[in-house]
C-alpha cells in the first residue's frame, strides 16, 4: 500500500503525530493507500514556511509574467499526466472514470487562463480633483492563502483557489479532505516538478478538526479559501472574522431547475437527469429541485422517469458507467436517512428511493436514482441539500409562482430554465437569487466566468476575472506633484 507523505517548504515529510490513516476505494471498500495525519505543528511549520515564501525574492521578486510562465508550465504536466492523476482521483472518490479524466484536463486549462491573467490585472491612474497631485492604483497580492476543500472535485475545487491565489502572487497551504487527498499530494509533486519555489505551494492532509482548525486561526495567514458544508462554512467564518481574515466560501446548494410548458421536452428531461443524477448527486450545483409547469407535470416526470431508469449503475471505473458509487460512507448514510425524511413528509417516491446492494455494486455503497414526486416547497426534502442522487418534483402554474418557490430557500447556487420563449427566460434570470443561472443548459461551469453563491451558499466568487481580484488588495499612491504646504495643521 502506498504511503504519503505531506509537503512543506519544498520537502516531504512524515507527519509530526507519527500515524498515517487509510483512504479506500468506495467501490470495493478497499484501502489502497496511506494519508499523513498532520497536526496543529504541521501546520504550523506550512504557514510560516508559505510566509517566508511569500517574502522571499524567489517568489515576491518574481515578475507576474514569470509567475504567469510558472503556471503554465505546471498547466502542461497536469496534460501529461491526466490519465494518471484522474484514475487517482477515480479510485480515492469512486468518480466515474468516464467523468474524472476530461475533468483534469479541465484543470490544466484553469490553469492556462490565470497563467494567461497573471500579467493583466493592474490598476489605474486616476483622475483627481486637484492638479497637485499624481494617483494611482495597483494590485498587490494578500500574503499566505489556506485551501480548505472537500471531497466531491477534489483536484477541481483546489485548482480553483490555487490558480488565481499563485497568479496573483500569493503563497498557498492546502488542505484537502480527509476522504480524498492523495490526488492533491500527487498536485504538490507536479509543483515541485514545475520549479515553484520551497513554500509557495504546501499540502497538510488530515482532519478538519486538527488541521483545518490550525491553519484557519493561525495568525500569519491573510485569507481562507473553503470549500465544503454549512457548517464548516461557518465556522471558518466566525473563526476569521475574529481576525478580520478574509474569506472566499462555496458552501452548498438546492438549486431550482424551472421547466416551463413551452420548453423542448427531450432536452430539458436531458437537462433534469443531467442536473442532479451526474456525479451521483454530489455536487454543490445539483438541480435538486425540479420545478415542472402543471401542464407538462405528468408528461415530463414519465419521460424522466424512463430515462432516470436507463442508468447504467455500477463499477466507476468502467467506460460505460453513468452512475458510480457514493464518495463516504457517512454520506451514503445520510442520503439514505434524507430518503426516509421525505417519506416521512409524504413525498411520493417514483422511483428509486433505497441503497443498490449485490452483484455489481461492490461493497454496496450506492443509492439507486431517486425521484420524488408530490413535494412541496415546505417539505424538508425541498429545503435541506442532499449531496446525492435523490431529486424532489414541484408543479407551479405560472412564471410568479415558479420564481417564488426558486427563491423561497435559503441557497442561491444556481438554477436552470427551460422554455423556447425569450422574454420569459429574461424575466427569470432578473429576478432568480442565485449566483449562476442556465438557460436551456444546466450544471455547465468554467474557468472563464465566476461562479459563486448568492444567500447562504456562500460569499466570493471562483472563476472569471472577478475570481483573481478575490486574492488582491488594492493600494492607493498619491505622489505630490506641486509641493505647497502653507499650513501644515490642515489635512489634505
Ligand atoms: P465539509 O464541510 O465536511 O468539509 C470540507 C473541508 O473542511 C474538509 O477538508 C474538512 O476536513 C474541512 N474541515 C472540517 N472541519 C473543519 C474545521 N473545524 N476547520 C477547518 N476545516 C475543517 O464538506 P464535505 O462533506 O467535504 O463536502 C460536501 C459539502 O461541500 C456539501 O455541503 C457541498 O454543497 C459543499 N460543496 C460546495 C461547493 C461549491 O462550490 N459551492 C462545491 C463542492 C461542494
Amino acid at each position: 500500500m502506498q504511503r504519503y507523505q505531506i509537503y512543506i517548504d519544498g520537502k516531504w515529510s512524515d507527519p509530526s503525530s507519527g500515524s498515517w490513516f487509510e483512504t479506500t476505494e468506495p467501490y470495493s471498500g478497499k484501502a489502497w493507500a496511506e494519508i499523513p495525519r498532520a497536526t496543529e505543528a504541521d501546520a504550523d511549520a506550512a504557514v510560516r514556511a508559505a510566509h517566508r515564501a511569500f517574502l522571499s525574492e524567489a517568489w515576491s521578486g518574481l515578475t507576474a509574467t514569470a509567475r504567469g510562465a510558472l503556471l503554465r508550465r505546471l498547466a502542461g504536466l497536469i496534460e501529461r499526466d491526466a490519465e494518471r492523476l484522474g484514475a487517482i482521483e477515480q479510485r480515492d472518490n469512486g468518480k466515474l472514470i468516464a467523468e474524472v479524466a476530461p475533468q483534469v484536463r479541465g484543470i490544466a486549462q484553469w490553469f492556462y487562463y490565470y497563467a494567461g491573467l497573471a500579467d493583466k490585472v493592474g490598476g489605474s491612474v486616476v483622475p483627481m480633483p486637484r492638479n497637485d497631485v499624481f494617483n494611482y492604483t495597483k494590485y498587490e497580492p494578500l500574503g499566505v492563502v489556506v485551501a480548505i476543500t472537500p471531497w466531491n472535485s477534489p483536484m477541481a475545487l483546489t485548482a480553483w483557489k490555487m490558480a488565481p491565489a499563485l497568479a496573483a502572487g500569493n503563497t498557498i497551504v492546502i488542505k484537502p479532505s480527509e476522504f480524498t487527498s492523495a490526488s492533491l499530494l500527487e498536485l504538490a509533486a507536479l509543483c515541485e516538478e514545475a520549479g515553484f519555489p520551497p513554500g509557495v505551494v504546501n499540502v497538510v492532509t488530515g482532519y478538519g478538526a486538527e488541521v483545518g482548525d490550525p491553519l484557519v486561526r493561525h495568525p500569519l495567514v491573510a485569507k481562507i479559501a473553503f470549500t465544503g458544508g454549512e457548517a464548516g462554512g461557518r465556522m471558518v467564518n466566525q473563526i476569521a472574522a475574529a481576525d478580520f481574515k478574509k474569506v472566499t466560501l462555496e458552501l452548498g446548494g438546492k438549486s431550482p431547475n424551472i421547466v416551463f410548458a413551452d420548453a423542448n421536452m427531450d432536452e430539458a428531461v436531458k437537462g433534469a437527469v443531467a442536473g442532479v443524477f451526474a456525479a451521483s448527486g454530489q455536487t454543490c450545483l445539483a438541480g435538486s429541485r425540479l420545478l415542472l409547469q402543471a401542464s407538462i407535470h405528468d408528461e415530463f416526470v414519465e419521460k424522466l422517469v424512463a430515462l432516470a431508469k436507463s442508468a447504467r449503475i455500477g463499477d466507476p471505473s468502467q467506460m460505460d458507467t453513468q452512475i458510480g458509487p457514493i464518495a463516504t460512507r457517512p454520506q451514503w448514510e445520510k442520503i439514505l436517512a434524507m430518503i426516509a425524511m421525505a417519506k416521512e413528509d409524504g413525498a411520493h417516491c417514483a422511483l428509486g428511493g433505497h441503497a443498490l446492494q449485490g452483484e455489481g455494486y461492490g461493497q454496496g455503497q450506492f443509492i439507486a436514482p431517486t425521484i420524488f414526486t408530490g413535494v412541496t416547497n415546505d417539505m424538508r426534502i425541498a429545503q435541506q441539500e442532499v449531496f446525492g442522487p435523490v431529486l424532489s418534483v414541484l408543479k407551479f402554474e405560472d412564471e410568479d409562482e415558479a420564481i417564488r418557490i426558486a427563491n423561497d430557500v435559503q441557497y442561491g447556487l444556481a438554477a436552470g430554465v427551460w422554455t423556447q420563449d425569450l422574454h420569459r427566460a429574461f424575466y427569470c434570470v432578473d429576478r432568480i437569487r442565485a449566483g449562476t443561472i442556465w438557460v436551456n443548459n444546466y450544471r455547465a461551469t468554467s474557468f472563464a466566468t465566476p461562479f459563486g453563491g448568492y444567500k447562504k451558499s456562500g460569499i466570493g466568487r471562483e472563476g472569471g476575472m472577478e475570481a483573481i481580484k478575490e486574492y488582491l488588495q488594492v493600494k492607493s499612491v498619491w505622489i505630490t506633484t506641486r509641493p505647497n504646504r502653507a499650513n501644515p495643521f490642515i489635512g489634505g
